[in-house]
Order: structure tokens, then sequence, then C-alpha cells
């Protein structure tokens, strides 16, 4: 961890190491994973089922196999004890209650005559869901992909998520049927990735793919965007708590800790304006690190990749988050709708000293899968826009096309589009304008 000062000459040099973080893509990876996308396009199941045997030490001699049955849903429902079942059943629910309010209708404006306008939107057909399983297993990222595509209207969800050793997580398969999930493969890697991206003769193609992975799914979610949509490439994890001195220190060591222990790229900044608040919670952090189970990969995160930075005002802790725009920003503050209208760049804003982060990962509503590495600058959160797409209407009765063809036609002549020009002039004038 560095405890840096704002004010610092150095700062920015100091600073510099933790922004570059994760920024070598590897070269080898995207060769490794172009190799994948080519065999699972020229061999289809048969590369599937080389890869799954050899990556996640499955093996099975079909694809079909693969595929979760519904036996295997209802062992799932057995295994999982109540209490899991109802906060899942929650988080479902109240994911399912936000994303209902993102959903945007069809609509037809009628304010000129003899011209309508519009915007019609439709679900995509199919979406491939990508659930991570190499190390973990994650319910969590089931419901924050599969439920806002629910929501949205989607006709088929088609999720797939490594088995290592061919174990499927119980909570996952509960939580992906809870969330309207309607076909599983234990897939993972680059091939599944490929798989959704072109269709084998068992998995079928799709026309999005969503979801985060390790560096091998997210180059190869990079190689296939084109053939198909992509939600966004999500890079390691990142909190941004911004103080000023109100507060419990270990509370907001605890929430600096809940990014750290993600992953030992993930990145966890506290910006305070009281240089012994933070060195109060920088203490903590060392303290709670050593009763953590997961104590090797946060403590890795948290030497490498944190911070603690003490700033002379709040509007210069503010100004320096929203260049850094981050995932998730914390507002631990005495008054944080006070200064929320001055944060510019931000996946998630949490606010007040009773909202730590991990609210908004699992139930609080909103979507977990958001914007990494600064790119909150341009990027929104996952969202039922990520599900539907747009066509624009456009209707012009004959007098519509009288009023504003003349126009029309001009800027195809300034355009040196002859062809477009006459498409509309051969209507103009009230006759059928073709020449006997
Ligand atoms: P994963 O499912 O992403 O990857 C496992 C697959 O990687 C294997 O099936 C295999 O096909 C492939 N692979 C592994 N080694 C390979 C090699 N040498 N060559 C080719 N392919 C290889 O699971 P994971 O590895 O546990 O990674 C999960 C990632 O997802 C982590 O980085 C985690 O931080 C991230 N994650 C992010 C979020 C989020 O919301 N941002 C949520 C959950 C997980």
């Amino acid at each position: 961890m560095q405890f840096l000062d704002i004010h610092d000459p150095d700062f920015e040099q100091q600073f510099a190491a933790i922004l570059a973080r994760g920024e070598e893509t590897g070269r080898e990876v995207e060769q490794v994973v172009l190799d994948i996308i080519a065999d699972v396009r020229q061999r289809g199941d048969e590369a599937l089922l080389d890869y799954t045997r050899r990556f996640d030490r499955l093996a099975v001699d079909s694809v079909a196999a693969l595929q979760v049955s519904d036996d295997e849903f209802d062992y799932a429902f057995a295994k999982v004890a109540a209490d899991e079942l109802a906060a899942l059943k929650l988080a479902v629910e109240r994911v399912a209650r936000f994303h209902e309010k993102q959903k945007q209708e069809t609509w037809l404006s009628t304010n000129e005559p003899d011209i309508l306008l519009g915007q019609m939107i439709t679900p995509l057909e199919r979406v491939g869901i990508y659930v991570p399983g190499g190390k973990a297993s994650y319910p969590s990222s089931v419901i924050m992909n599969a439920v806002p595509a629910r929501v949205a209207g989607v006709g088929e969800i088609v999720m797939v998520a490594p088995t290592p050793g061919g174990e499927i997580n119980p909570h996952v398969l509960v939580a992906a049927r809870l969330a309207g999930v309607d076909r599983v493969f234990r897939l993972g890697g680059a091939q599944a990735v490929a798989a959704l991206a072109y269709g084998t003769a068992t998995v079928p193609r799709v026309d999005k793919i969503t979801g985060p992975g390790n560096i091998y799914v997210a180059t190869a979610k990079k190689l296939v965007f084109g053939q198909v949509g992509i939600d966004m490439i999500a890079g390691p994890s990142e909190i941004l708590v911004i103080n000023d001195g109100s507060g419990n220190p270990a509370h907001l060591a605890a929430d600096l800790l809940s990014q750290a222990e993600h992953d030992e790229l993930a990145s966890s900044i506290l910006i305070t304006t009281d240089r012994g608040f933070g060195e109060r919670v920088a203490a903590e952090v060392e303290r709670q690190l050593a009763a953590l189970s997961r104590e090797t990969i946060a403590r890795k995160s948290w030497e490498t990749y944190g911070a603690v930075i003490v700033a002379g005002t709040l509007e210069e802790a503010i100004s320096f988050s929203n260049r850094i725009a981050p995932e998730h920003l914390e507002l631990a503050v005495a008054n944080p709708f006070g200064i929320l209208p001055l944060i510019r760049n931000a996946g998630a804003i949490f606010l007040g000293h009773f909202t730590p982060e991990a609210a908004g990962d699992y139930l609080a509503g909103p979507n977990h899968t958001l914007p990494t590495g600064g790119t909150a600058r341009f990027f929104s959160p996952l969202s039922v826009d990520d599900f539907v797409k747009k066509s624009s209407l456009v209707y012009f009765s004959e007098g519509g096309l009288n009023r504003l063809g003349r126009e029309i036609v001009r800027i195809a002549e300034l355009e040196g589009l002859e062809a477009h020009g006459k498409s509309v002039s051969v209507r103009l004038g009230g006759g059928s304008g073709v020449q006997s």
C-alpha cells in the first residue's frame, strides 16, 4: 500500500504504477485465443470436447452431454439450503424490479402532419451469458446478466460455465433457473465464447455475449466482437472511497478489502481530507487482513495496488476521483448527497456510511457489471438496453414527401448522389412521376 499526499511533487509519478494496473494484454494470450476460435469454427463440437478435456478435466463423448439436464437442476435445488434459496430469490426479485424501470417503450411521434417518426424496441433473439467458474463460482453474476436479459424480453438465454472436473456449483444452477436461463452448457474459456459466437452442431449461435471472465474469456470476447455483440471488456475490479474524516475506520477498511479479495490485480483506494483518519484506516486494513480467508489474494492486491491518499479539500478529492473514473465509488462523507452533483465519472456510486459496495454486488437492485479501468468516462453499467436494439421508423404520406422533397433532393445533389435525388423527385408533384 502506498500512503500518498496529493500535494507531494512526486504524487503523479508514485500513483502512475497503480494506474498502469493490468495494462499488459499479452500477445501470447491473443495468439492462443485466436487458435482456439479458429479451431472451434473448423471442428465445432469436436474442438469443444478436446478443450474441455484439456482445460476443465472433463471428458465426455458429446457436447450434448455437457448440457445440464433437468435432473441436475432438481438435484441442485435439493442441495441448496432454505436460507440460501431465499437470499437468491430476494436478489432476483430486487434486481428484476430495478431493471423493469429501465425498460424503454416503442414510440411514434405524430407532431407533424403527414409524417410519422419513431423508434421500435426489439429484444435480442438469443443471448449467451458467460459465468466464470475456473477458480470460484458466482451465482450473483448469473443473476446480474440473466435478469436484465429476461426483463428485456430476450427470446432465449444460453449460459456457459466451466466446471472443473465436471462439478457444477448448485448455487449457480439455482440462480440460473430463478433468473430465467433456458439452457446451460458446461463449457468455459475462449472455446465457449467461440461456440456462442459462431455456433456448433450443439451449441446455438447467439446475437450477443455478456458476462465477466479471465484474460482468455475477455480476449475471446474482444476478438469475436462484430460477429456478435458484446457487453464490455471487464478488467480487474476497483473501489475508490472518498472520505472527509467522518465515519468508522474499521468500516472503510472492510470496504477496501471487499475489493482486494477479488483478485490480485484489484485496486482499493481511499482518498481522505483527514490524514489521521487515513492512518487509522491503513492500520485497520492490516489488522483485518490477517483474519481473511482470502488473505493471500487480498494482501497482494492491497500491497501492489492499494493506496491511502491525503487531499487538501473534498473538492480536490472529487476532482481526483473524476479523473480515475472508478468502477465503484463510495461517498463515505457526512453529507453524500451534497457532493453527488460534483461526481462526473463512476460506474456505481454508494452514498453514505451505511452503504457498503457489497450491497450493490448482490441485491440492492442495480447491476454489478460495471465499467472498469477508467472506462466509466464513457461506459455505463450493464442494463436492459444491452439486450434490446432499436429500429428507426419513418412514414411520409404523399403530402409529407411533397413538403420536404425539394430539400431532400438539394442535399442529394450537393453530395453528388443523383439516384438518391431521383428516388424522391420521381414522386414529387402530385403525379406518379413515371413517364409513359
Ligand atoms: P473463467 O471461467 O473466466 O476461466 C476458466 C477458463 O479459462 C477455463 O475453462 C479455460 O478454458 C480457460 N483457460 C485457463 N487457462 C488457460 C490456458 N492456459 N489457455 C487457454 N485457456 C485457458 O474462470 P477464472 O479463471 O476463475 O476467472 C474468473 C475471472 O472473472 C476472474 O478474473 C474474476 O475476477 C472475474 N470475475 C469478474 C466479475 C465481475 O463482475 N467483474 C465477477 C466474477 C468474476
